[in-house]
C-alpha cells in the first residue's frame, strides 16, 4: 500500500533516541535545548520553544499572545482542524476568510476587508498550505493597519522559503514578518518527533511566556518572581499553563532530522517535479506550482481533478485507487463544515472557493522515501482509474 505521507527513519535516527534512553535523562534533559538551538539556527529566528504537538503549539502560541474571550482570530477554513480550534481553547472566536484559488491560501484581499471591518479581530492566523508560502510581507502589512498578532502556521513548511521585496530570501519559521511561527513534527511532516511541535519567534517577551506556559505556567528564574523570597525549592505559578513538554528522547529524533531536513525537501522536489511532468498533458488534471520566488516543503501533492468533465465520481476513484494499493488522502474538508462548526453558525456556501476546492482535490502520495517507479505507478493507475471511469457507465465501475 501506497499512503500520501510517511516518516523516514533510519539506523542514526534510532541512534540518537537510543542514547537519550541510556542517558538516564528521558525529559528536560540537555536535548531538548539542543533541538531548540539548532531549530532557530535553521529558520533563522532568535528563539524556538518546542512542544508535544502542532496543535500544543498552536494553543500556546494564542495563549502568549494574549488572546481571549471577546477576541476574533482570522484563519483559513482550508487547513486542519488545530488551526481554529486554537482560537476556541483560549475562548476567542474563529473568522473564517476564503482561499485564493489560484495560491490555496488565505485571500488576503478578502481578509484586509474583514480585518478592517470588524474591531474584534485581533489575530490572523494564515497557513502556509502544502507548504507552500503565502504572502508574509501582505499577511504583516494587513495585521499592522489593526495591530494585529500575526502567527504562521507552517505545520506544512518547514523547509520552505520565501524572498522578501528587499531580495532577501527568508526560511519560513524566521518569523521575520510575524510574532510566531508554528510547527509541527507529525510523522507526516517534513521532520517527525514522533508527536512533537514548535514555536519559533523574535521577541524575548513571547518566549519567555512560551516556555512558562509549556510547563504549568511555573516560573523559577529568580529575577522574574514576583515574591522573590531567597528560597532555595521556591517556584511560582504566575499563569494557568499546561503540561505541553517535549521528551529528550523525542528531541534527539528531531535533532538527527533536522540534520536531513535539506534531503528531504530536495527529495519531496523531485517528486513534485516528476508528477508535474507526467500529468501536465492533462487538462482536466490541475498540478500545483509554487509561488514565484518560494520554495514549497512540498508536504503534500494536492491535484484538482475535473471529475464532472471526467465523467466520474470522487468517490468511486478513490475507492477504486485505494483497491490498487494507492491509498489518497482530501485535504481538506473545510473547516466550517464540520458539524461542531455548523453548530457554531457556518454553513455550506460560506466560502465557496475552498468548498469547490475540496471537492475536486485529492492528495497524491509524496515523501522522500516515495521511489521515481512508484510516483510513475501513481499517476499511471490515476490515468487509467480515470480513463475507466469516464468511459464505462457508472454501475460497471462499482465492481
Ligand atoms: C499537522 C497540522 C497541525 C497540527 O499538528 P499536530 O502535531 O498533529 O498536532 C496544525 N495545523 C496544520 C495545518 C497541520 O497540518
Amino acid at each position: 500500500m501506497i499512503s500520501y505521507g510517511r516518516q523516514t527513519i533510519e539506523a542514526d535516527d534510532i541512534e540518537a533516541v537510543v542514547k537519550v534512553l541510556a542517558s538516564g535523562m528521558l525529559t528536560q534533559g540537555p536535548v531538548v535545548e539542543e533541538f531548540e538551538r539548532k531549530l532557530a539556527a535553521y529558520t533563522g529566528a532568535k528563539y524556538a520553544v518546542v512542544c508535544a504537538n502542532g496543535t500544543a503549539a498552536l494553543h500556546l502560541a494564542c495563549k502568549a499572545a494574549g488572546l481571549g474571550p471577546g477576541d476574533k482570530v482570522l484563519t483559513t477554513p482550508l487547513t486542519f482542524l488545530a488551526t481554529a480550534n486554537a482560537a476556541l481553547y483560549v475562548g476567542a472566536a474563529p473568522v473564517f476568510v476564503d482561499i485564493d484559488p489560484d495560491t490555496l491560501n488565505i485571500d488576503f484581499r478578502e481578509a484586509e476587508k474583514k480585518v478592517m471591518a470588524d474591531h474584534a479581530i485581533k489575530a490572523m492566523i494564515p497557513v502556509h498550505f502544502a507548504g507552500s508560502p503565502f504572502d508574509v510581507e501582505e499577511a504583516a502589512r494587513i495585521s499592522r493597519q489593526k495591530n494585529l498578532i500575526l502567527i504562521e502556521d507552517a505545520c506544512h513548511a518547514l523547509g520552505a522559503s520565501w524572498t522578501d521585496s528587499a531580495g532577501e530570501v527568508r526560511k519560513v519559521g524566521s518569523s521575520s514578518h510575524s510574532d510566531m511561527t508554528v510547527f509541527s513534527f507529525h510523522p507526516v511532516k517534513s521532520i517527525t518527533t514522533g508527536e512533537g511541535g514548535a514555536i519559533t519567534t523574535n521577541s524575548r517577551r513571547l518566549h519567555e511566556r512560551l516556555t512558562a506556559l509549556r510547563a504549568h505556567g511555573v516560573i523559577k528564574d529568580p529575577a522574574r518572581l514576583f515574591n522573590p523570597e531567597g528560597l532555595p525549592w521556591y517556584y511560582e505559578m504566575q499563569d494557568l499553563g499546561f503540561n505541553y513538554r517535549l521528551t529528550d528522547m523525542q528531541s534527539a529524533l528531531g535533532v538527527s532530522q533536522l540534520n536531513k531536513l535539506d534531503k528531504f525537501i530536495a527529495r519531496r522536489k523531485e517528486i513534485s517535479s516528476l508528477y508535474g511532468r507526467l500529468l501536465s498533458k492533462y487538462p482536466f488534471i490541475k498540478t500545483p506550482v509554487a509561488a514565484h520566488g518560494c520554495e514549497s516543503a512540498w508536504h503534500l501533492y494536492p491535484v484538482r481533478i475535473d471529475f464532472n468533465e471526467v465523467g466520474a465520481s470522487k468517490k468511486e476513484f478513490f475507492e477504486l485507487m485505494k483497491s490498487i494499493g494507492i491509498n489518497l488522502q482530501v485535504h481538506y474538508i473545510p473547516v466550517h463544515l464540520q458539524p461542531y462548526y455548523r453548530a457554531l453558525g457556518f454553513k455550506p456556501g460560506d466560502f465557496p472557493a475552498a468548498e469547490s476546492f475540496y471537492s475536486e482535490e485529492v492528495s497524491l502520495p509524496i515523501y522522500p522515501l516515495l521511489a521515481d517507479e512508484e510516483a510513475g505507478a501513481v499517476v499511471e493507475a490515476l490515468l487509467s482509474t480515470l480513463a475507466c471511469a469516464s468511459v464505462k457507465p457508472r454501475k460497471a465501475l462499482a465492481i
